[in-house]
């Protein structure tokens, strides 16, 4: 496999939360993630310390639209890249008002610019959908957009070269620790996600890059280990669901939870606390419940 770089866009002035990668080709630079736009100078700064500019990049890779994944790249189409995007994904970043709304409601308004920076439209024609199973040819590499929904719906996980960019539906590792799977709302769908770690296993890769953060080398235990812990934070959700418990109600057990396996497992407070600014626990808490009720509901 030819050069991964991997660039730590240290994201609320943390090491090691929120990553994009960067590929050479023949057809200059290829981009995976992009961060929010917040950590956008941190991009720039970055990539000029490989010794390229920003305006080297022709092509821009997103796993999904969450603005810790995609929120700059507005930006870099301004600039003349290419983004690739899933077609669930694409109109949102065609017209990111309802994305934007959304996230305002769950992030709050105040906490917004803060966070993500800003998002502005990209122009149509600056946008590919990728459709399952289609590769791209960029000079001398190619990609293959794989479809992997399970933590959003608009889900792509990247094979390049026998590696494979796993945003989030290939979980968070951080410095070591264990694997955790984020569960946002509003498109957390656990049969989904399991299928999407099945297609993963056949695609085989022999390398996980993952957007929080870094590189995975053990594919296979790395996902069992991700599917252990699906199930596990599943259930537990499961249980506070059926006692009727609400989200402020259980955010704080699910935290005491979390913070007895991690301490079991001899993580330090400071990376525990990395864990929570890439995933925080009330989100998961808030995508899981969503779930389940949807689920008790039968519209999932
Ligand atoms: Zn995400």
């Amino acid at each position: 496999m030819r050069k991964v770089e991997i660039l730590d866009l240290q994201f609320q002035d943390a090491n090691e939360t929120i990553g994009a990668f960067l590929v050479e080709s023949s057809e200059g630079l290829i981009l995976i993630e992009t961060g929010p736009e917040s950590t956008f100078s941190m991009l720039k700064h970055k990539v000029a310390a490989l010794g390229y500019q920003i305006s080297d990049i022709r092509h821009v890779l997103l796993t999904h639209i969450h603005f810790d994944h995609a929120g700059a790249a507005w930006k870099l189409a301004k600039g003349g890249a290419q983004i690739y995007v899933h077609p669930v994904g694409s109109p949102h970043l065609a017209s990111p008002e309802r994305l934007w709304n959304s996230a305002s409601l769950i992030y709050g308004k105040e906490n917004m610019e803060k966070l993500w920076g800003r998002m502005e439209p990209i122009s149509q024609h600056a946008i590919t959908e990728a459709a399952h199973g289609e590769s791209f040819v960029f000079g001398d590499v190619v990609f293959t957009a794989w479809h992997t929904p399970g933590h959003a719906s608009h889900h792509i996980a990247w094979e390049f070269e026998g590696g494979l960019f796993a945003g989030d539906v290939g979980g968070v590792k951080i410095c070591g620790g264990p694997v955790v799977p984020p569960c946002p709302p509003p498109d957390i769908h656990l049969e989904a996600w399991a299928a999407s770690l099945g297609l993963i296993r056949k695609i085989a890769p022999s390398r996980l890059f993952l957007t929080h953060f870094g590189v995975v080398d053990e594919v296979g235990s790395h996902l069992s280990e991700l599917e252990l812990s699906i199930d596990s934070w599943a259930k537990w959700m499961k249980n506070e669901f059926d006692k009727g418990a609400t989200v402020d109600d259980t955010t704080p057990r699910f935290m005491e939870f979390t913070r007895s396996q991690m301490n079991i497992l001899r993580i330090s407070e400071d990376v525990q606390s990395l864990y929570e600014y890439a995933n925080p626990s009330w989100m998961s808490v808030a995508g899981l419940m969503r779930y389940w009720k949807l689920k008790a509901q039968g519209r999932l």
